[in-house]
């Protein structure tokens, strides 16, 4: 086993976000290919913001994906003593210092370098505080803010993914990493765990850059090892804007209730961001694990489309079998009010049938149930333009006379079929769709779908024939 450590620490404030989603997939890829060991942590110190249903939400969601973890999940709430420990290190190292300014000092300050069109930067008005006068704020209860006190120089580390990464301090001001009350803020919780659960490559969203700088701040601040870092490209809307939680796309946790298979989504989150050096795009999990390298990972931000998403579905649905598809499937087909739990269980075999016809075409599973009610309930209305189109007055006549003919034919079966049918059209002089789209808008009440052929045989005889007369009688009365 390898020393590699590498964690998730989603915030429980939503549901589980695109971008955390493919992070999560990113690091549990990196730990699996290289034999580590891939943490959960839960960053759930804002109580007010946090919930329990979103804990178990996100959890859920990494669990759909396929995402497992080695330990955790640590919450963050249970480890305030910890935090503690560390800031009064911080304070007694003279790396940090409280900062008695209070809230409208600040504001004033900041106002006043904005009139003046000055970079606002903390003037470090309490670092030159001297003990007394500090203990005599403290004595009097005045509330204070802990600031790290950042060196002069440049913070500088080697992104795994951008390369050399470099930021001059007098850029970053004298930043808070504890609140009056008492709380430790997230910069600082980050690196303390980080820390304390010996996570040796950090790897996230590009939108946490400025934060690295001021983690590596920290840990030099607490005479701590400082980690690997490695950013991931943001994932864009359509708009060409980061996700935000208005978007569709942000919530990862809906896929699935969209029709999306898990592996297919895996595969494509994984490929926001990731390529591997011959382009290839369709991987199933365990094939990416294998080809996964931090290499593949690259710099530009990518861009979140369903359509594109859709296509990945659709090349991962054909990988599946047709009887797990079936259990997958049956479901929404008796919500749909198609089946029955009975019907389906008695007629398991052409279930897989029907689902291996509809296979090749379908992008969503709910493709299954919008394309192939028709292989359990008789269409209750046709498709009006192909009412306008096929059923004409004389295909009356034609649907019954067919109807007739499967009916005799032995065996019925896609060929027999086919020569029954060809054979009707050239006796009537007429060209072979004429007979087609016909008898395909009796049977299904759709226009299109796959091979008429194909889904007659599967239909069986009685229920071709039957279709194809009340179409007829349809014809009579109605148009
Ligand atoms: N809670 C942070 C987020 O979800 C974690 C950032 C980090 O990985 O350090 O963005």
């Amino acid at each position: 086993m390898s020393e590699i450590r590498v964690r998730i620490a989603p915030s429980p404030s939503g549901f589980l976000h695109v971008g955390v989603a493919r992070t999560a997939i990113i690091n549990w890829l990196y730990a699996r290919k290289l034999g580590g060991q891939f943490i959960l942590r839960v960053e759930d110190t804002d109580a007010a913001r946090s919930s329990k249903e979103m804990v178990k939400s996100i959890i859920d969601s990494l669990t759909w994906l396929g995402i497992d973890w080695d330990e955790g999940p640590i919450f963050q709430s249970e480890r305030t003593e910890i935090y503690q420990q560390y800031i009064d290190q911080l304070l007694e190292s003279g790396n940090a210092y409280r900062c008695f300014c209070t809230s409208e000092e600040l504001a004033a300050k900041r106002e006043n370098a904005r009139e003046k069109k000055l970079d606002y930067r903390y003037d470090r008005t309490c670092l030159n505080l001297s003990a007394e006068a500090i203990q005599k704020k403290l004595d009097d209860g005045t509330p204070n803010v802990i600031r790290v006190k950042v060196p002069e120089g440049e913070t500088a580390y080697d992104d795994m993914v951008y390369g050399r990464m470099v930021k001059q301090n007098k850029d970053i001001e004298d930043f808070v990493v504890c609140r009056s009350d008492r709380s430790p803020l997230y910069n600082f919780v980050v690196v303390v765990d980080d820390y304390e659960m010996g996570i040796t490559d950090v790897i996230r969203g590009n939108d946490h850059q400025t934060n690295t700088f001021k983690q590596i701040l920290i840990y030099s601040a607490l005479s701590l090892p400082v980690p690997r870092f490695g950013h991931l490209p943001l994932i864009f809307n359509q708009s060409k804007k980061k996700i935000s939680k208005r978007d569709k796309a942000a919530n990862a946790s809906d896929y699935g209730n969209e029709g999306f298979l898990p592996e297919a989504v895996f595969n494509y989150l994984t490929l926001l961001g990731w390529s591997s050096k011959d382009d290839r795009e369709v991987y199933t999990v365990a094939e990416l694990t294998e080809a996964f390298s931090i290499t593949g990972v690259g710099k530009a931000n990518a861009m979140f489309d369903f359509v594109k998403m859709s296509h990945f579905n659709g090349e991962h649905i054909k990988l599946k079998s047709n009887h797990d598809l079936a259990l997958m499937v049956a479901p929404l087909l008796i919500e749909a009010d198609v089946s029955t739990k009975y019907g389906l269980e008695t007629r398991w075999h052409y279930l897989m049938d029907v689902i291996g016809l509809l296979k090749d075409r379908a992008t969503v599973i709910e493709h299954f149930v919008e394309r192939g009610g028709y292989f359990f309930k008789p269409p209750t209305e046709y498709d009006p333009k192909g009412v306008k189109k096929q059923f004409i007055p004389e295909n009356a006549d034609r649907l019954e006379t067919l109807a007739d003919r499967f009916e005799a034919l032995e065996p019925f079966t896609h060929d027999g079929l086919e020569t029954t049918l060809k054979g009707m059209a050239e006796e009537l002089e007429l060209k072979t769709g004429q007979l087609i789209h016909p008898v395909r808008l009796s049977v299904t009440g759709m226009t299109t779908g796959p091979s008429l052929y194909d889904l007659l045989e599967l239909m069986g005889r009685e229920e071709t024939a039957t279709r194809m007369r009340v179409a007829a009688r349809y014809i009579r009365e109605k148009v």
